[in-house]
């Protein structure tokens, strides 16, 4: 899964990670890795990214 210029850091392209460790989202760009504070919140937001944008445009 890609989240394209969702980076906090750069503002680049974070992705899916899976290591010995587990899994994670990391950022292509500047290899910056979301705590998990970070990552749920873009997980949440991710799977219902359609949902605020056209609530935020509605408002504006
Ligand atoms: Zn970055």
């Amino acid at each position: 899964m890609f989240w394209l210029k969702a980076c906090p850091r750069c503002g680049g392209d974070l992705h899916d990670e899976q290591d010995f460790y587990g899994k994670y989202v990391a950022c292509i760009q500047c290899g910056v890795v979301l705590s998990e504070e970070q990552e749920h919140a873009l997980r949440t937001w991710g799977i219902l990214e359609r949902e605020p944008v056209s609530a935020m445009l509605k408002a504006a």
